[in-house]
């Protein structure tokens, strides 16, 4: 069995301060809750408050993006190593939010998934194609290419760390959500792919999470999917309330 993650994907949101009073609300709703894994990514400003606060509470903290180089002359990045100084332990990669503003490539993202993982980070790894991609009937071949691009040389049993967020372009943000047939179906060619790259051990070990207005009412139809392995939410997420009641889902 597969355990859920549920993610929270902070984005640009929330100072420190107001990072800690999320955690302080967030906490006791999710006492003792032992059915999901659960990821809080704040802003790379508030991780170490989000470290602190979280404490020995089992709630994992991950950042939202890592530079691919080791160290440099990368004005306002953030290095992997600076990620694990601070006991971060997953990282987003490849948001499309990412993609779309700042220019990152397949190719770029490979690059981050394996200088996380060399660094011990549990890659958060999105993918999922635009509405014209979807309307054109590309999903297949988008999601293909950017799964098996992002995993170039990545041995299998480092494949087995990587956690999966399908997350159609056309839903983050947009309070369109994908049925969960819809979103099954992508996670379903998601992991196929991953068999035929990875082998079928890999891919049946490897949780692929929805992202895409993932709210409290809609959460149960889609995580109860047997293809989708938990949510990657951005929205939602900013509440403690309603995070909590997805991750109670
Ligand atoms: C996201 O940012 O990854 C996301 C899925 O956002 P939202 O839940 O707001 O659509």
């Amino acid at each position: 069995m597969r355990k859920p993650v549920i993610a929270a994907n902070w984005k640009m949101y929330k100072t420190p301060a107001q990072a800690q009073e999320f955690v302080t609300a967030f906490l006791p709703l999710v006492a003792g809750q032992d059915r999901a894994e659960i990821v809080l990514c704040p802003s790379a400003t508030s991780l170490a408050t989000v470290v602190a606060a979280v404490g020995g509470s089992g709630i994992a903290v991950g950042g939202q993006n890592i530079h691919q180089a080791e160290e440099g002359a990368y004005t306002g990045e953030t290095s992997a190593q600076m990620l694990t100084a601070l006991k971060v332990s997953h990282v987003i990669i490849g948001h499309s939010e990412r993609r779309q503003y700042f220019c990152e490539t397949d190719e770029i993202v490979n690059q981050k998934v394996h200088t996380a993982l060399k660094h011990g980070l549990t890659p958060i790894l999105c993918i999922g194609e635009l509405l014209e991609e979807r309307e054109a009937g590309k999903t297949e071949e988008v999601l293909l290419k950017q799964a098996s691009i992002a995993l170039k040389g990545i041995s299998a049993e480092q494949a087995k760390q990587i956690v999966v967020a399908y997350e159609p372009v056309w839903a983050i943000g947009t309070g369109k959500t994908a049925t969960p047939e819809m979103a099954g179906e992508a996670h379903f060619m998601i992991r196929t792919e991953i068999a035929r790259l990875q082998g079928r051990e890999v891919a049946d070990a490897i949780r692929i999470l929805y992202g895409g207005s993932v709210k409290p009412d809609n959460a149960a139809s889609l995580l109860n999917q047997p293809e989708i392995d938990g949510a990657l939410v951005g929205g939602a997420s900013l509440v403690a309330e309603s995070f909590a009641k997805i991750v109670k889902f």
